[in-house]
């Protein structure tokens, strides 16, 4: 490992290296580049500034030269003219020239002579007489000199124009005896040797007139002639250095002839010995910056580097090994801001590592569960799938990429449009059900739950989601959901299904204007086939029935059982109401044969009645219980007949009914109805633990009447408020009475109806009821029918949330019967449900313990305490009990029974809560008066 990582690390420093920006180069590039550019630049500023100073130096130095010229040209102008006077003064003192000597000029000429001879001139002596005319000339401007030249001579300089030479002119007036004063001049010419002598080293001097040169310090004259005159200034000649002046000679003539001054330049140093010297000074600036700055960058740069190759080999390895520290550590030897983004780095690397242990310890979490835990693009296809998933979907083993292509093809659009609400952001979640892709003959079936997943920087990017196998729930849910719609006996549509159908073709034919006819059947003296042949022959009649009637009906007619040997015809789609008459006949036909049956043959009839929409009625509610009363009447006209309910109110028929609801209203004046009692038992210890209230009415004329007829009457009369109130507050009454007496614990079950339920103010008046009785709410079970408590209505489970929280226990009776799936008992605030009385009947079957077994396992996982009501013998509380119903409640433990003989009842119970409750056995069924039902 550690080998390794040393060959990782060298190969990250050779790719370090050879980067084409890596900073170390960037910084020798840099500072080369420096290094030439100040270089080039110092090299040319020093070499201008060296060449303007010295420019400057030396046309100072010129000016210098020429006032210093100008100087000794007058000294030597002087001297001249001294020259001249000592001349006149010897004339004149060897009185040479006086009187009238015819020699006299000979003598003059021999003296001039040797006067030159002497100093080797080449002055030239003229003599003029007082008139200006000549007397004597000499030297080589021996030219006649005419009038006109004698006059010229009158100026300081005389310019020979034949012999290119200039003369300075020194007049002395001198004695010529008789001829009174003349003038001596004396033109000496400016020549080399002048220049030479006037010349200081270095400059040359250079007389100039019309374009020639008179006279020059240095000989050669070959550059004289390039001069320009009136000029001042440098020159620049090869690589020499000139500077230029003009002297003037003769003010008064300054055309006349130019004295042109040039001074070689010498520069002080050679440009070679700048440049290396410069060179010398830029090498060592270079070297002391690179000593303090240069090597500081070049070890942040080597810092900067490490921490480059420790980032990148955790990028790589994605663990914080030696090699990684060791870097890090030597990019963090210094306290400044590198140091700081080393420690930070050092930090987010341990996070990181922090982070994966937790995320792979999260992982293997993941794999341990059943659940599928998926992450899927926008196409489906998986980013992720935990391993849950490959055991899930055994589809992945052929290379599934995609989630649809594990899923069964008719589920797939669904899901995806699913998916696809959440990454358009139209939904947060997405749940449901999908099948996966078969593999046997059986559909596996998956409950997922999909939210956002990871945001990219183009939005979503994909979607997380937990995949559940729910065939087994799913399978047993939809055969209870059947047995919920079904009848369990016959096969044939419930109550719930039917009132659903029945609404369904109501508003059909509504919109078709055609008519729906229902009718009530009721099997004639069913009892008495129930109480000789007992309870499994009763079953088979009534099956046998149902089929028979089956065979009458048409296809889109639906026959259903109401309970007991109470059925339901629905005939939707009529267009009169001869049509039902016909099929009425043809159903009462069906009875003329015997149905036979283990050997017996039966001979069944039955009466039923029928009611028409809309001529009868327009809701589904009147429909049927118009249609009871049609039956009743056919009962009344002598059993197997049919009868309508709309013959029946135009021949002011039906008076059994009519009369019951007119009874009924006063009996509940009078306070007739009654409130009995049955107990509710421990289904383990058989001891009482409470009472269920049952509404009792006892009629002179009609003797009893059963709560199943009377308690839709007064709801449908509007009287279910008073009579419930009745029975409510006589519980009440009776259970303080009980609970004074010692059973403090006794719970006290009341059945609530739909409209009950959907009084204003129905749990303040109960709870106020409750504190006059002293009775907490908590001692109180309100049984709610399972149909009113699924009804999907914002206000029903508002209702039951209120009670709830008002501390009722809510029980859903007659459970089993309704439409309810589980998982819609699961939202709601029940603690009870009580399994209806037909399950309990089939308990010895095998299909009916599964589906009980079913229930109760399903109505644990929800933590619902279970109630069985109709146990009538101590084998079917014996196995209730072994599959785990916490509560039983039947004619074998009591019937319902008045308030007096539940006081005798509890009395032999002695304390219900103690350990010597009384066996079943002992229990006072004799007592019990048995209401006729
Ligand atoms: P329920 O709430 O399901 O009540 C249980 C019914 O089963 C009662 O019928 C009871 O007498 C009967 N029963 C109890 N144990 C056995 C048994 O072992 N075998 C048999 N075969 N039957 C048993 P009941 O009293 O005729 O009540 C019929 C329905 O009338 C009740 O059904 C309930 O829904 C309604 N009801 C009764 N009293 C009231 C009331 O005060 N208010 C309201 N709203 N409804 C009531
Ligand atoms: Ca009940
Ligand atoms: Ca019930």
């Amino acid at each position: 490992m550690g080998r390794k990582v040393a060959l990782t690390s060298m190969t990250l420093t050779d790719q370090t290296d050879a980067k084409e920006h890596s900073l170390k180069r960037q910084l020798i590039l840099r500072f080369l580049w420096v290094f030439s550019f100040t270089a080039l630049l110092g090299i040319a500023a020093t070499v201008a500034g060296y060449r303007y100073m010295a420019n400057q130096a030396g046309s100072q130095n010129a000016d210098n030269t020429s006032a210093h010229l100008t100087n000794h040209l007058k000294q030597m102008l002087h001297e001249w003219e001294d020259e001249a006077s000592r001349l006149k003064a010897q004339i004149e003192f060897s009185r040479m020239v006086h009187g009238n000597d015819p020699k006299r000029f000979l003598k003059l000429r021999a003296f001039f002579t040797v006067q030159k001879g002497e100093v080797k001139s080449n002055d030239s002596n003229i003599l003029l007489r007082r008139d200006g005319s000549l007397a004597f000339a000499d030297g080589d401007e021996n030219f006649e000199l005419s009038a006109e030249h004698i006059h010229m001579l009158s100026a300081d300089w005389y310019l020979s124009e034949r012999r290119h030479v200039l003369y300075r002119v020194m007049r002395e007036s001198i004695w010529l005896g008789d001829d009174g004063n003349g003038a001596l001049l004396l033109l000496r010419p400016v020549e080399n040797t002048t220049l030479i002598s006037l010349a200081p080293p270095n400059v040359e001097l250079t007389l100039w007139s019309n374009n020639q040169i008179l006279a020059s310090s240095h000989g050669s004259v070959g550059l004289m002639e390039q001069l320009q005159p009136h000029f001042s200034g440098p020159i620049h000649l090869g690589d020499k250095s000139i500077e230029q002046r003009e002297i003037l000679l003769d003010r008064s003539n300054p055309a006349m002839a130019h004295l042109i001054m040039r001074e070689t330049i010498n520069a002080p140093l050679s440009h070679a010995y700048l440049i290396i010297n410069g060179l010398l000074l830029l090498g060592l600036t270079t070297l002391s910056l690179w000593l303090v700055l240069g090597r500081w960058v070049g070890s942040l740069t080597q810092r900067i580097v490490y921490l480059s190759q420790a980032t990148r080999l955790f990028g790589n390895m994605h663990v914080m090994d030696t090699a990684t520290r060791q870097l890090l550590d030597k990019a963090l030897s210094h306290g400044d801001e590198i140091s700081e983004v080393s420690a930070s780095c050092r930090n987010m690397m341990a996070n990181v590592v922090e982070y994966q242990a937790e995320h792979t310890a999260y992982v293997q979490t993941l794999d341990l569960l059943e659940e599928g835990v998926v992450e899927v693009d926008r196409s489906g296809n998986f980013i992720h799938a935990s391993s849950g998933w490959h055991k899930l979907a055994t589809c992945m083993e052929n290379g599934c990429s995609s989630l649809y292509q594990c899923i069964h093809p008719e589920d797939t659009d669904a899901l995806s449009k699913q998916i696809l609400a959440i990454f358009s952001g139209e939904k947060s979640q997405a749940k449901g059900r999908v099948r996966l892709q078969p593999v046997g003959e059986d559909d596996s079936w998956l409950e997922f739950s999909f939210v956002a997943g990871t945001l990219g920087a183009e939005g979503l990017s994909s979607v997380r989601g937990v995949v559940r196998d729910i065939t087994q729930s799913y399978q047993l849910e939809k055969r209870i959901t059947h047995m919920a719609l079904h009848d369990a006996l016959t096969g044939l549509p419930n109550r719930v299904l039917l009132e659903d159908r029945c609404a369904l073709s109501l508003s059909m034919a509504h919109r078709s204007g055609q008519k729906v006819a229902v009718g009530f059947i009721d099997v004639d003296h069913f009892k008495n086939v129930n109480d000789a042949f007992g309870h499994k022959t009763g079953d088979g009649l009534l099956i046998a029935l149902a089929n028979a009637l089956k065979q009458s009906l048409r296809s889109e007619d639906s026959l259903s059982r109401w309970g007991g040997d109470e059925f339901i015809i629905l005939l939707p789609g009529l267009s009169d109401i001869e049509s039902v008459r016909q099929i009425a006949q043809k159903l009462l036909d069906t009875c003329a044969h015997a149905i036979r049956l283990d050997e017996n043959e039966f001979n069944i009839t039955f009466s039923m009645g029928f009611a028409i929409y809309p001529d009868d009625a327009d809701n589904v509610d009147t429909l049927l219980s118009q249609s009871d009363r049609a039956m009743f009447h056919a009962k009344e006209q002598g059993r197997n007949n049919a009868q309508f309910f709309c013959d029946m109110t135009s021949k002011g028929l039906g008076k059994q009914d009519i009369y019951i609801q007119n009874r009924l209203s006063s009996a509940i004046k009078n306070r007739q109805i009654q409130a009995w009692f049955q107990p509710l038992v421990d289904a383990k210890t058989h001891r009482i633990i409470g009472v269920e209230a049952l509404a009792r009415w006892h009629d002179e004329e009609s003797g009893w009447i059963s709560p199943a007829t009377f308690i839709p009457m007064a709801e449908n009369l509007g009287l279910i408020r008073e009579l419930g109130e009745q029975v409510w507050l006589e519980t009440l009454r009776q259970g303080k009475r009980w609970r004074e007496a010692g059973f403090s614990e006794l719970k006290l079950a009341v059945n609530i109806s739909r409209r009950q339920l959907f009084l204003p103010a129905f749990t303040e008046t109960m709870l106020e009821n409750l504190r006059e009785f002293e009775i907490p709410s908590s001692s109180i079970i309100l049984e709610i029918t399972e149909s009113v408590a699924v009804t999907d209505s914002e206000f029903t489970s508002k209702r039951l949330k209120e009670l709830a929280d008002a501390g009722f226990t809510l029980a859903i009776d007659d459970f089993g019967t309704g439409y309810s799936s589980l998982s819609q008992l699961h939202n709601m605030p029940i603690g009870k449900i009580k399994i209806d009385i037909s399950f309990v009947r089939r308990v010895h079957e095998p299909q009916g313990a599964e589906l009980i077994q079913a229930i109760i396992h399903m109505s644990e996982a929800f933590g619902l305490l279970s109630v069985a009501e109709g146990v009538e013998d101590e084998n079917t509380a014996q196995v209730l009990r072994e599959y785990g119903v916490h509560f039983l409640q039947g004619y074998f433990f009591g019937k319902p029974m008045p308030a007096s003989e539940m006081d005798v009842y509890l009395a032999k119970t002695k304390s219900p809560f103690q350990d010597n409750a009384m066996t079943p056995t002992e229990h006072p069924y004799d007592l019990i008066s048995k209401p006729a039902i």
